[in-house]
């Protein structure tokens, strides 16, 4: 599944390109997707020029003149990226064409992906971004807000930062790494954590987000960057998938447990 990093590395890279681009077609290939496709939204498409590309937690959001912005998710398995020349696969779902000769080429073999179209103005407020927490580079993702967060509850760590009413963005892979590069072990009651360990669980979580969107996402399976380039951050990884290999810092096996059904790495002997 494409995380934060994948995506924004997405977002950046199709800015790049169609910024200010007009769009001059867009074909869908079937009804839906996990939800349907919008009545009409290759007509709404359109003749809409391309004000602004950016991410909130892991959908790209473009902003059209339109005053209506399309909402893209990639799901477990999608890919969005720009081409000069189309190429329509099997697995296409929906394309736009735009006036600078750019196709944007929407793919998804397991149709998980969502395409939806929002009023610009009432983006916030959409089902699906009202419950969301902060970005975890924004303003609102200080010390004290996430101290008071995991105060009020007793739930595993490692799920608590998962969960995206809390910070968005933090999936299986950078939650692994950054409770690693804190020391923090995977089970720990969120409650139990000191300010000081609160602190610096926050800066890894920025430190690991930052490092991944440098190196252009983990390229785990089906994702590729928005050029078809494989990304470069699992070269990084510390523990992730590293059950029985020595731990870098100490020399111990790395470990794996399953917490809510997913795989946590960690060092059982830094990790308290
Ligand atoms: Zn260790």
């Amino acid at each position: 599944m494409p995380e934060l990093a994948e995506v924004e590395t997405i977002a950046q890279e199709l800015k790049n390109v169609i910024i200010d681009n007009k769009i001059t077609f867009a074909k869908t290939f079937r009804k839906d997707l996990r939800i349907p496709f919008p009545d009409n939204l290759c007509d709404l498409l359109i003749d809409s020029t391309i004000l602004s590309v950016w991410r909130r937690s892991k959908y790209i959001i473009i902003d059209l003149s339109n005053k209506k912005s399309l909402i893209v998710h990639l799901g477990m398995s999608g890919r969005f990226y720009a081409q000069s020349n189309l190429t329509i696969e099997k697995h296409t779902h929906f394309y736009i064409e735009t006036n600078k000769g750019s196709f944007l080429n929407f793919i998804d073999p397991r149709r998980f992906g969502l395409i939806t179209l929002v009023d610009t103005d009432k983006l916030s407020e959409s089902p699906l971004f009202s419950h969301l927490g902060p970005e975890p580079f924004s303003n609102g993702f200080t010390v004290k807000y996430f101290a008071q967060k995991l105060s009020k509850t007793t739930r595993p760590i490692k799920n608590v930062i998962m969960d995206q009413e809390i910070v968005v963005g933090v999936g299986n892979i950078y939650a692994a790494e950054s409770l690693f590069r804190s020391k923090i072990h995977p089970e720990r009651p969120a409650n139990s954590l000191s300010l000081a360990e609160v602190s610096i669980l926050r800066d890894k979580i920025i430190e690991i987000l930052k490092l991944a969107i440098e190196s252009g996402g983990s390229s785990l399976r089906d994702y590729r960057k928005a050029d078809g380039e494989k990304g470069g951050f699992q070269e990084l990884f510390l523990v992730y998938g590293k059950k029985g290999h020595a731990c870098k810092t100490c020399g111990s096996l790395i470990d794996r447990i399953v917490q809510s059904g997913r795989s946590s790495f960690f060092c059982p002997n830094c990790q308290k």
